[in-house]
């Protein structure tokens, strides 16, 4: 299992097992976040914070939301706005301690042009 909390600790995530790899997507969002994505069905993580304790951002084709923490504005995870129980959603691992994360592989997904993994 994978922790993972913003900063304050307002908005924690448990990410079951360890995935095969973290993805470092190069889109405009992404590369702004810096984020580690983890995916994993919805059903399959647990998210653990207070209504009203992210802000959500849809922009682009308005299938997923960003959700970062109100208090201090790291972004935790986004959900799949597809309401289907097979839908998947990822939480960002860079906010997990280190430790946790060690050694996992880390791709690099071109999600600004090709929608292609450039590894
Ligand atoms: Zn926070």
């Amino acid at each position: 299992m994978i922790r993972g909390s913003c900063h304050c600790g307002a908005v924690r995530f448990e990410y079951p097992g360890r995935p095969e790899w973290l993805n470092r997507c190069n889109c405009s969002y992404c590369r702004r976040s810096g984020a580690l994505w983890a995916y994993a069905e919805t059903q399959q993580i647990t998210l653990d914070f207070e209504p009203g304790a992210t802000i959500r951002y849809i922009w682009g084709d308005k299938t997923l939301a960003f959700h970062s923490c109100r208090t201090c504005s790291c972004t935790t995870h986004w959900e799949n706005l597809d309401p289907s129980p097979a839908a998947r959603m990822a939480v960002n691992c860079a906010l997990a301690e280190p430790t946790e994360i060690a050694g996992l592989r880390i791709r690099h997904f071109d999600g600004a042009e090709t929608w292609t993994w450039l590894d």
